[in-house]
């Protein structure tokens, strides 16, 4: 149920520069800090070791953006997945719980941040993102995350239900923006992230699995089939595909599979009147309404899989019935021409993860679909937490042991078909 085609062109794939393929490993070598995984948060790590000044090797089991962080939906976004800062606080405490939520509120621009010093061409639009209401209780809802990130110092606004409605292209009671996000291309992103950190003198393998994790001297020694790479600091960024590498690890998270699809290139008339001045917008239904441009002008948005994993034209033409539904100005339902899908990790409180696993030897992700900017800037804290530039008690999230998840067989099958009650839920709200 949850293997990625990760060899299929998808559309970013499709429209993002070439990358030649990275080295492979064969033979045994050695380094300071070992990243695994070569998504958002392993690349992020793997910056964050080098720029504090360690040697570092990074192994991706598939290619470099394979998985979530080339396969998203490209939203780059200053907010949690769900909660308020002030939800945030509660849960973690003033101290920590205000340096977790400066780190979401900075993370967008952290990530706009490196396209910029690396001169990464991601298609990047740093038009703001906009979540909108489409009921009075969830209007209200959007009024407190707009009223807390306010009073926490971000730079938000809030949009009458006129001013959402217009810009949308949809109707909508109304809504706030964070006017640091945006949107990506970002598998352009990964390809680009990993071009730089090779630049920079990082060492990065594909196709390089890490099979086992056993104990060296005063490190750790990663075997995969050709080789293996003995570290003094290990960090563990495999998120949701996160395999047997280490015991009981993938019990701590639920694979969650959702897909993607995107329209032809839109004519000038219809962008025009569809989503004005290019924002990003994921609305706040629980079958939740997400969409932005590529840099063809093509929409791209995405949906939810429920007993039919796998069947594109189905998926499509959920797709099409709902922006159809939420954008008059088709006059109908759209064609949906690209289809791809993914996996992401999520967890029952929606609260990333940071595991110490053993001495040397740490996990940190999961992001229940919130990722693409938070990956970027909780990567980098890995990484110097990992050279040895963060204590425990600097990071933005409490480090701890291994929390599995309940009844771990049943909540993934749970998770993966709450679609229905989803959308009972949106028609009650
Ligand atoms: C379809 C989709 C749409 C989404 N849309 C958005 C969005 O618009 N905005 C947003 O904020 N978030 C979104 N997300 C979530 C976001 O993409 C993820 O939270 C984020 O990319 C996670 O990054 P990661 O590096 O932790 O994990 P991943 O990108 O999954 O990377 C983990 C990597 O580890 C590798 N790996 C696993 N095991 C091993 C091993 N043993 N050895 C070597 N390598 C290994 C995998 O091959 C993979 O490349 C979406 C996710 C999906 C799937």
């Amino acid at each position: 149920m949850f293997e990625v085609d990760w060899k299929t062109p998808h559309l970013w794939r499709k429209t993002a520069p070439p990358r030649p393929a990275a080295a492979a490993l064969d033979g045994d070598i050695t380094t300071d800090v070992l990243v695994v995984g070569g998504g958002f948060t392993g690349l992020a790590a793997a910056l964050g070791a080098r720029d504090s000044g360690v040697n570092v090797v990074l192994l991706e089991g598939n290619e470099i953006g394979s998985a979530a962080s080339g396969r998203n939906n490209g939203l780059v976004i200053s907010h949690h997945s769900k909660a308020s800062p002030s939800e945030f606080e509660a849960a973690y405490g003033r101290t920590l719980g205000e340096r977790y939520n400066r780190m979401v509120a900075d993370a967008a621009g952290v990530a706009f941040g490196l396209m910029q010093r690396f001169g990464i061409d991601a298609h990047q639009v740093q038009e703001g993102w906009i979540q909108p209401a489409h009921t009075e209780t969830t209007l209200k809802r959007a009024r407190i995350f707009y009223e807390e990130w306010k009073a926490f110092g971000a730079n938000v606004s809030w949009l009458d239900r006129k001013e959402a409605t217009d810009i949308i292209g949809s109707p909508y009671l109304g809504g706030w923006k964070v006017l640091n996000s945006g949107h990506i291309n970002p598998f352009a992103m990964t390809v680009g992230l990993a071009a730089a950190l090779e630049r920079e003198g990082v060492r990065i393998f594909e196709n390089a699995r890490g099979t086992a994790i056993e104990k060296t001297g005063d490190g750790w020694r990663v075997t995969t089939a050709k080789g293996s790479v003995t570290a003094r600091e290990v960090v563990l960024a495999t998120n949701a595909l996160t395999g047997d590498v280490w015991p009981g690890l993938k019990r701590t998270l639920i694979p969650f599979k959702v897909f993607q699809s995107a329209t032809d290139p839109l004519p000038d008339d219809l962008r025009a009147r569809i989503l004005v001045g290019n924002p990003a917008v994921s609305d706040m239904r629980n079958d939740i309404r997400y969409f932005h441009y590529d840099c063809d002008n093509r929409l791209v948005s995405g949906g939810t899989h429920t007993l039919w994993f796998d069947e594109a034209d189905r998926g499509r033409a959920k797709v099409s019935q709902m922006l159809g539904q939420a954008f008059p100005a088709f006059g109908g339902a759209p064609r949906m021409v690209e289809y791809w899908h993914g996996t992401f990790a999520v967890v029952p409180d929606r609260r990333p993860r940071l595991y110490r696993l053993a001495p040397g030897l740490v996990f940190g992700g999961v992001y229940s679909g919130r990722g693409v900017a938070l990956s970027l800037s909780l990567g980098q804290e890995l990484g110097r937490w990992a050279a040895g530039r963060r204590a425990d008690d600097q990071m933005p999230l409490p480090v701890t042991a291994m929390k599995p998840v309940p009844f771990h067989p049943v909540a993934v099958q749970i998770a993966n078909r709450m679609h229905p009650w989803h959308r009972f839920k949106d028609g009650k709200a």
